[in-house]
């Protein structure tokens, strides 16, 4: 095991000496023990900062799955997690975010390397991570059932009950918080869970394993099988004992896992899906300085790969063109860096694919006629870093004001009224996010009843806290990560009825 408890990393020379002592594991987590896919197969996990081999780690497939997936039924069947009093299942999660927050840097040091973010967002991460696990396990002991008002006769009473085998299916742009978002909940509520991370960041959740066996999560309870979608993910979700797909990812991702629900058991889809959020600024807002710094930190923030990227900013007319420099000037403070460098804002692109996908879009941005204000060509390597890119005089028919991208290119909009900012924001099949500045309360009101997203910023991009859902609407998703809303995705009603015998 790495001891990388000792010393806070303060510099990119710190950085570099604990990535240089690092020891990986590359191994799949089944039932209790870390092994080799079945088929012996692997896959290459790359440092996009470098383009180095970081490590060849089990590639599991349908046989890894099977295996998994009866572990956990037999897990949740024992009843030694299931059964356990929610007070119990509290002080082991506890104890997880604990070891979660001893190792914080030589987990976030993992995200980094593995997907390019930079190593002061990664800690961030670690905190939300660690926030979550922490929040859901003092929650548990605190809920209480329901007894019906039925009348006298008999006793109605509403249970909340886990629901079994639990597949977590995550994307690799924040791997060990979306990875925390989703087993935090699902395990608290006493469900056995069977994590599949990207192939594109499988190393935090293979560390993450570890930590959860030394806290005490028992047998079969939390496995991670690293591994394709298209392999080990499809398997999991054609699986006839797997009770709920939790999942986040791409919009067409999604739609397969519930093509797959239905060919397999309906098993419970609860899917958070892509974005292509709005980003209104009106007039009357106040500080356009800081309004355009946070506008510019909503995109390119994480190079851009965050479902809720503000990447459409909606900018009233009348201050477009002074806005847009404010905007160019913020994106200027935000070029990227080494990874490994505290002072970098943007890391590198996770990998060949998803670079050349933001490069095509910014050429069909060219070519669609928007005018490239900034940025647009990636920058010379070693590694795949792609400089803050803005288009403005995007309009709602340009490819690149419609699908989401996914890096670090803005398109912005103008408008001239309330009416045509709304219309344009709604008009997407997204409905994750939506900012919205100005300083007229009935302004924001009104909008903020008109937008049709999950969640609406108020002179502020990106707010968070634990105790507050996050999901979208639309073709972003049907369910909520967060907050004791999000325990209701993994648990299902039993209601009883007691005949009271007179
Ligand atoms: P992706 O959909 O390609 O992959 C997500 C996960 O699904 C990965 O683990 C992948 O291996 C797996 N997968 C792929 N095909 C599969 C299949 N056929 N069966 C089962 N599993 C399969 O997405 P990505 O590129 O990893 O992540 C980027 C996407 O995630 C973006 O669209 C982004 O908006 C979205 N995202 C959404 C949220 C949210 O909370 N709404 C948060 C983060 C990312």
């Amino acid at each position: 095991m790495n001891d990388m408890t000792q010393t806070a990393p303060q510099s990119l020379a710190d950085w570099q000496a604990l990535a240089a002592a690092l020891t990986l594991e590359s191994r799949a987590y089944i039932n209790d023990t870390f092994t080799d896919a079945a088929d012996g197969a692997t896959l290459t996990t790359i440092n996009p900062a470098t383009g180095e081999t970081l490590a060849e780690v089990a590639s599991c497939d349908a046989a890894d799955a099977d295996t998994a997936v009866a572990a956990a039924r037999r897990a949740f069947d024992g009843g030694e997690w299931s059964q356990l009093a929610p007070a119990g299942r509290k002080a082991v999660l506890l104890r997880l975010a604990e070891l979660m927050e001893t190792h914080k840097h030589e987990l976030a040091l993992l995200d980094t390397l593995d997907m390019g973010k930079p190593v002061s967002s990664s800690l961030g991460d670690m905190a939300g991570a660690i926030g979550c696990l922490r929040h859901h396990a003092e929650s548990i002991d605190k809920l209480y059932g329901e007894v019906a008002p039925t009348g006298n006769s008999a006793l109605g009473l509403v249970l909340r009950e886990p629901l079994g085998v639990v597949a977590s299916i995550v994307p690799w742009n924040f791997p060990l918080m979306m990875t925390a978002w989703k087993i935090a909940p699902a395990l608290a509520a006493g469900n056995s869970v069977i994590l599949k991370p990207s192939e594109k960041s499988p190393l935090s959740a293979l560390r993450l394993a570890s930590l959860a066996r030394e806290a005490g999560l028992p047998r079969g309870v939390f496995q991670v099988l690293p591994g394709f979608g298209h392999t080990v993910g499809k398997a999991l979700a054609l699986s006839m004992d797997v009770d709920c797909l939790a999942f986040t990812g791409s919009t067409a991702v999604g739609k397969q896992l519930m093509q797959y629900a239905g060919q397999s058991n309906l098993k419970k889809v609860f899917l958070e899906c892509g974005g292509k959020s709005p980003n209104l600024v009106f007039a009357d807002c106040k500080d356009l300085d800081r309004v355009a710094q946070h506008a510019a930190g909503a995109i390119f923030h994480n190079q851009g790969e965050v479902c809720i990227a503000g990447s459409r900013l909606l900018v009233e007319n009348s201050i477009r063109e002074a806005f847009v420099d404010k905007v160019l000037a913020a994106a200027e403070r935000m070029q990227p860096g080494d990874p490994l460098d505290p002072a970098s804002f943007m890391g590198a692109i996770v990998d060949d694919t998803q670079h050349a996908r933001i490069l095509d879009y910014i050429r069909k941005g060219v070519e669609e006629g928007a005018r490239l204000r900034t940025g647009g060509q990636a920058l010379d390597g070693p590694g795949l870093f792609i400089p803050p890119t803005v288009f403005d005089g995007v309009t709602d028919d340009m490819v690149i004001g419609r699908e989401e991208i996914f890096g670090p290119v803005l398109s912005v909009f103008g408008f001239d009224s309330e009416e045509e900012a709304v219309r344009l924001a709604n008009d997407s099949d997204y409905g994750l996010a939506a900012g919205l500045w100005s300083q007229d309360i009935d302004r924001i009101m009104r909008v903020t009843r008109w937008l049709r997203s999950g969640q609406v910023f108020v002179n502020n991009w990106a707010e968070m806290d634990q105790t507050v859902p996050f999901g979208g609407v639309k073709q972003s998703g049907n369910g909520r990560d967060k907050s004791h809303h999000s325990l209701e995705e993994y648990s299902d009603l039993k209601s009883v009825w007691m005949t009271l015998t007179p």
